[in-house]
């Protein structure tokens, strides 16, 4: 049996299947291998994959899977992502909408496809992009039209992975050009299609980096006519539907390099043992040395941060931050492992008889596919930034024994006092004292002082037209921000209340 790291908390069948999956992949490494080489599609390794049912771990007991969550999940993607294109369509087929009939199925559609989500029978493809739809993946054009009890779907796809080898191809089109539905994200609508339904076509392969022998195309619906059972969750809800499986399809396509970021590690220690320069074994020089060990470095932290999302999706939560930064890290690390590789095998890292190039042109594309890094990014500040422990006040009052503002819990000077012009503007001067570039928010000026918000309200507005503080509006022309105004700090306090100078500081200097 191969050698498999494990987690502690994993259980004895999510360990069991790791080392079968292992195993299976050893076994198959140099079936793909020829099929890379040939530059063909592997069907043979895919129906081995599907017959021991590695497409089954996130499908239910009772649907045919194995149930072994979205940590299951991951472990299957790790290690089928090392059998080339196998862990392309893997992922794909994982993304093609397993979560999504999970969670918006009706009990007979699950009864009807997870199955064959399970035994494999059915590769899945997943059908966001349009040339008008990229990150911008709400701007779907194509249409469908309910007709009787059929929709009739008009459009196209693009940089569908799985395009062509796929059977079931999970589709996301617009079913109003309502603006208002468009404004609440209630146009696009969820359908499967099957392959064969007549005006539903392959229309291009594209020649792909990384993916030498998967399969990534385009896709035409010309009057394509599907019963209304293929309709996956309510009309106009396909957002929510597509949103609905985003983390575990981030987190499957991060697992997906884990195992590789292993195969090179020992890649890394084979080559540099027998390659010699200057009368010493490569792994000598203190530079490769750190270069392996910043390799083992990352493929840990990216196996650790992987498998504790998929504990938190297995729990229940919804680790949206932490899919993203898995599948930001992942991506980054496989790009930057990928260079370093190639750096410590030289020469021989460029050329396709290692794998290290590979990895390198892998890392890039999965920095674009299933959300690019920018849109990770964009998800880790936005869901981040709605946390209430990243918008607690960072208080910070000033203390006359030190002479200087300290971080405290203490009420502050001002507490209690009558809410008025005068007393909430030294307030807001006093800030300066502390904070002297930043604007305070009306709840700052109220934790100070205390009042209610209408008072505080009257009070600011009374400021504004006395000329004493600065504002700044939010986008609904309501006050977001004030800061005391020049005019401000000089009538709050006497000039010398804002002084302030170190200890060591010459007398003779001061003015
Ligand atoms: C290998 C591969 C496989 C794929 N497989 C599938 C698939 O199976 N199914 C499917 O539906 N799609 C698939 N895609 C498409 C993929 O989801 C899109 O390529 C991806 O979402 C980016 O869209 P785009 O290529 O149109 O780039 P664009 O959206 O045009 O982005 C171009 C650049 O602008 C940046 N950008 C865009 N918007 C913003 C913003 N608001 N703020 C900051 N920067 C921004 C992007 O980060 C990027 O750097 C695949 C793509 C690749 C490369």
């Amino acid at each position: 049996m191969v050698d498999v790291d494990t987690f502690f908390w994993w259980s004895d069948e999510q360990k069991e299947f790791a080392k079968k999956v292992a195993q299976f992949v050893e076994d198959n490494l140099e079936e793909a291998e020829l099929y890379f080489w040939k530059q063909k599609f592997p069907h043979s390794i895919v129906k081995k994959v599907a017959k021991e049912g590695f497409f089954g771990p996130g499908v239910p007991k009772k649907y045919g899977g194995l149930e072994l969550g979205a940590t299951g999940g991951c472990i299957a993607a790790e290690q089928l992502g090392r059998l080339y294109a196998v862990g392309h369509v893997f992922t794909v087929s994982m993304l093609a909408g397993l979560e999504q009939i999970l969670r918006f199925g009706t009990e007979e559609q699950k009864e009807a496809w997870l199955p064959s989500v399970a035994d494999g029978s059915e590769i899945g493809a997943v059908c966001i992009s349009e040339p008008f739809a990229g990150s911008d993946a709400a701007n779907v054009m194509t249409t469908a039209t309910k007709d009787g009890d059929e929709w009739v779907l008009n459009g196209k796809k693009r940089m569908i992975t799985a395009a062509g080898v796929a059977d079931r191809y999970f589709t996301y089109a617009k079913t109003s050009d309502d603006p208002e539905d468009r404004k609440q994200y209630a146009h696009i609508t969820s359908f499967v299609v099957k392959k064969g339904t007549p005006g539903f076509s392959l229309e291009k392969i594209n020649p792909l980096m990384g993916f030498d022998n998967a399969p990534n195309g385009y896709l035409d619906f010309d009057n394509v006519r599907i019963p209304d059972f293929n309709r996956v969750g309510e009309v106009g809800k396909g957002w929510a539907v597509m949103m609905a499986g985003l983390n575990f399809e981030r987190l499957i396509g991060a697992a997906v390099f884990g195992g590789t970021f292993s195969d090179l590690v020992e890649l890394a220690f084979y080559y540099t043992k027998r390659r010699v320069q200057f009368g010493k074994t490569t792994n000598r020089f203190p530079g490769i040395q750190n270069e392996i060990a910043d390799i083992i470095a990352k493929a840990k932290v990216s196996r650790l941060f992987t498998y504790n999302c998929a504990k938190l999706l297995d729990d229940g939560k919804e680790p949206m931050v932490e899919a993203s930064i898995a599948k930001m890290i992942n991506t980054q690390y496989a790009r930057e492992i990928g260079t370093q590789i190639i750096q410590i095998l030289g020469g021989d890292g460029l050329t396709k008889f290692y794998p290290a190039e590979r990895l390198l042109k892998e890392g890039k594309t999965g920095e674009i596919v299933a959300g690019t890094t920018e849109v990770q990014k964009m998800i880790i500040y936005r869901f981040s930034a709605m946390l209430p422990r990243y918008n607690k006040a960072f208080r910070l009052r000033w203390n006359d024994e030190v002479n200087a503002p300290i971080a405290s819990k203490k009420d502050s000077q001002f507490k209690g006092l009558e809410l008025n012009n005068e007393n909430v503007l030294k307030v807001i001067a006093h800030d300066y004292k502390v904070n002297p570039g930043l604007y305070m928010t009306p709840d700052d000026v109220r934790e100070d002082i205390g009042g209610s918000r209408s008072a505080l309200r009257k009070v600011l507005d009374s400021l504004i037209e006395r000329k004493l503080i600065a504002v700044h509006r939010d986008r609904q022309g309501k006050i977001a921000l004030i800061k005391a105004n020049y005019e401000g700090l000089q009538k709050a306090f006497p000039k010398e209340y804002y002084k302030w100078f170190p200890e060591w500081y010459d007398e003779a200097d001061k003015f």
